[in-house]
C-alpha cells in the first residue's frame, strides 16, 4: 500500500511522518505521474484558496477528479476538507466529493486557534473514549446531506464525516500524538 500525499502547500510532512510510523510508505504528490501507484490520497491543512490557485497551475484539477471517480480514498484535512466540500462559504471553486457545506475560518482567526477534546466517541472505531483535536483557522460544517456519516463532534457539531471513500475533518490529528484518524483512514484503503 502507498498514500499519497498532495505536497503543494502546507502540512504535508506531517502527514507523511504519521503514515511512515503506522509502518505504511507515502509518495509526494505534485504532478499527475504522482497518481499513478497510490491507492489513497490525503489532502493537507494549509490555506485553501492557495492550494487551488497550486492545484491549476499544476494542472491537477482533472487527475484529482479522476483518481475520486475510481473511488479511491480521499482524505482531507482543515483546507483539504474546503476542497473536499460540496459547498464552500465563502464561494470558490471546491471538487464536491462530499455533500457537506463548510464555512471557512468560522471557528476563527489564526490567533484563535485551540486545542480541545472531542465529545465523546461512541463508535468503537478508534479505539478511544475522546480524541485531542488541534484548531487552526478552522472551517465549521454547516450542513451534512444524506449520505454522510459524522464520525467525530465538538461542541455537537461534525467535525470529521465520511461518505462513502471520503473522510474530511475540520481539525489536524497530524499534530496530535493519537494516530487513530490516520489508523481509520488506512483502514478504509485496505477495504476498498
Ligand atoms: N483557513 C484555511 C482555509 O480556509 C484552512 C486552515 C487550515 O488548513 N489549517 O483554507
Amino acid at each position: 500500500m502507498q498514500i499519497g500525499i498532495l505536497a503543494l502547500q502546507g502540512g504535508y510532512q506531517a502527514h507523511a511522518n504519521c503514515v511512515n510510523a503506522l509502518g505504511v510508505s507515502t509518495r509526494f504528490v505534485r504532478k499527475k505521474e504522482d497518481f499513478t501507484d497510490i491507492d489513497g490520497l490525503i489532502l493537507p491543512g494549509g490555506e485553501s484558496s492557495t492550494l487551488l490557485k497550486l492545484i491549476e497551475t499544476f494542472d491537477l484539477v482533472s487527475a484529482l477528479k479522476d483518481f475520486q471517480a475510481k473511488k479511491k480514498p480521499i482524505y482531507g484535512t482543515c483546507a483539504g476538507m474546503i476542497l473536499l466540500a460540496k459547498t464552500v462559504v465563502p464561494q470558490q471553486f471546491s471538487l464536491g466529493a462530499i455533500d457537506i457545506s463548510v464555512a471557512r475560518n468560522a471557528y476563527g482567526r489564526q490567533i484563535d486557534s485551540f486545542i480541545a477534546m472531542s465529545d465523546a466517541i461512541e463508535s468503537p472505531d478508534f479505539g478511544c473514549a475522546q480524541m485531542e483535536c488541534v484548531f487552526i483557522r478552522a472551517p465549521r460544517v454547516q450542513s451534512v446531506g444524506e449520505g454522510v456519516t459524522t464520525l467525530l463532534r465538538y461542541r455537537a457539531e461534525p467535525i470529521l464525516v465520511r461518505q462513502d471513500h471520503i473522510l474530511a475533518g475540520s481539525f489536524h490529528p497530524e499534530l496530535s500524538q493519537d494516530r487513530a484518524v490516520h489508523q481509520y483512514f488506512l483502514a478504509m484503503i485496505s477495504a476498498s
